[in-house]
């Protein structure tokens, strides 16, 4: 019986998942609200952008650093960009990102983490629990 009891807290007590958008059947990706001042571009919603995604600024960054090729900055909720960049190329971009590191590739869903492991990256998907590899970390 002892065993019962230990199993039971196991269940309730230990870490759960949480499944973001449970309850919401339509994710939608936020669209860019950036501007060209000069020569450069900022990137107003950065910051709401990767927490729609729940994902890390800096892995954000880096993606579209390397995508536009850009330097960047991230300065509080934005990012700033070393050149001009059209509105339409940057949501090109986010699009891309979605596909690669935030739907799953299973079930479509975006409830999903990135997860590393033996130096692999992996995208894992906390509704339907697939894993696929994403290549070296
Ligand atoms: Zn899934």
């Amino acid at each position: 019986m002892e065993n019962y009891e230990l199993l039971l807290e196991k269940a309730f007590g230990g870490l759960k998942p949480v499944v973001f958008s449970k309850g919401c059947d339509r994710f939608e990706i936020p669209k860019a609200d950036s501007r060209v001042i000069g020569n450069k571009t900022v990137l107003n919603n950065f910051m709401h952008i990767c927490s729609c995604f729940r994902r890390a600024p800096e892995h954000l960054c880096k993606f579209l650093s390397k995508e536009l090729a850009a330097f960047s900055r991230i300065e509080g909720e934005r990012i700033v960009f070393n050149r001009k960049i059209s509105q339409s190329l940057i949501n090109e971009k986010i699009a891309l990102y979605t596909e690669r590191y935030v739907f799953c590739k299973e079930c479509r869903k975006p409830d999903t983490e990135l997860i590393k492991q033996d130096g692999l990256f992996f995208i894992h998907c906390l509704a339907c629990g697939a894993k696929h590899s994403l290549g070296k970390a």
